[in-house]
């Protein structure tokens, strides 16, 4: 893996690496990238709109200030994709875990979900972020969503990317664990050279050989952080200690030491029932523990002179 030449800050990364103050990027009624802190919070998958309105609810009285939720999930293998199960009767029949939804039904379903993912969202007066996996995806959900995310598998998915470049919504960038500052803002630059500008990059954590547990994927790359903020320091950034670590006793302290370290904001999975949630049941927190990692940022902050 490369490190950031003088050459490329020249010729390769002139406009994501460019001098200056942070550029807040607006997201629905908030911003990322101001004096105040985002905290992007809410379920791994959107699973019912009881689920989606009850998060909203608890999340919000905590102070998040967006809600996140996953529709698409990009499965690391085909099957038991969450849009099989019904929700709440709304989407007709469960469908057994071994069927594969053509992209067309997929399609379909999400849209069920946005549906009512984004009224819980107004329910509250939060914008709400959520996943595109595929370029075909962005029309349909293009009404529902405040911001898009690219999720760590499709950094260099370039039909996303492109189709991406022509919405006005902003885009939150995952960078992959497996890859460096210099790739992932490699990408921010393909979209600022597009002219896509609204755009905050989040770190996610990187693969390395032990990360002290056995279920745990990653680990939170907390220099990643300093460092975008020193390579491209106009362009926010934010911390996801939930899919880094994978580990609930983690997503705390690293919560708190993301912010320390220069953080414009966090992504945390939030469920109300967490052992029990369709996906990431090992990493969600559940509403009292959201309500004291939000105690303990808030103190973090005032430290580093941010506002929650
Ligand atoms: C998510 O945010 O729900 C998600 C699946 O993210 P990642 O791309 O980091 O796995
Ligand atoms: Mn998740």
């Amino acid at each position: 893996m490369k490190d950031i030449s003088e050459t490329d800050l020249k010729n390769n990364l002139p406009l994501s690496c460019k001098p200056g103050m942070k550029i807040p990027v607006h997201v629905g009624n908030t911003q990322v990238g101001g004096e105040g802190l985002t905290i992007m919070a809410g379920p791994c998958t959107v699973e019912s709109r009881e689920q989606v309105f009850s998060i909203a609810k608890a999340v919000k009285n905590a102070g998040a200030t967006i809600l996140r939720g996953g529709v698409f999930k990009p499965l690391t293998f085909p099957y038991g994709d969450p849009l099989l199960l019904a929700d709440a009767g709304t989407d007709g029949e469960n469908l057994p875990r071994t069927h594969i939804l053509s992209k067309q039904e997929t399609l379909e379903r999400a849209e069920r979900r946005f549906r009512y993912f984004a009224e819980a969202g107004k329910s509250v007066g939060l914008p709400i972020v959520s996943e595109a996996i595929v370029a075909d995806a962005i029309e349909m959900m293009e009404p529902y969503v405040d911001m898009f995310q690219v999720g760590y598998r499709s950094m260099f998915n370039m039909d996303l990317l492109y189709r991406l470049c022509k919405t006005e919504k902003p885009v939150l960038l995952k960078r992959h664990a497996g890859e460096s500052i210099r790739s992932l803002l490699g990408v921010v630059e393909h979209f600022y050279a597009r002219g896509k500008t609204n755009l905050v990059v989040c770190e996610r954590g990187v693969a390395v050989p032990h990360t002290h547990n056995s279920a745990s994927r990653a680990i939170l790359d907390i220099q990643a952080i300093v460092a975008l903020n020193e390579y491209a320091p106009t362009i926010p950034v934010i911390a996801d200690p939930s899919h880094s670590t994978f580990k609930r006793s983690y997503v705390q302290a690293m919560s708190r030491a993301a912010i320390a370290a220069g953080a414009d904001g966090l992504l945390i999975d939030v469920h109300p029932d967490p052992e029990h949630a369709w996906v990431d049941p090992l990493q969600a927190l559940n509403f009292d523990q959201f309500g004291e990692l939000m105690k303990d940022v808030r103190s973090i902050a005032l430290t580093v002179g941010r506002t929650l």
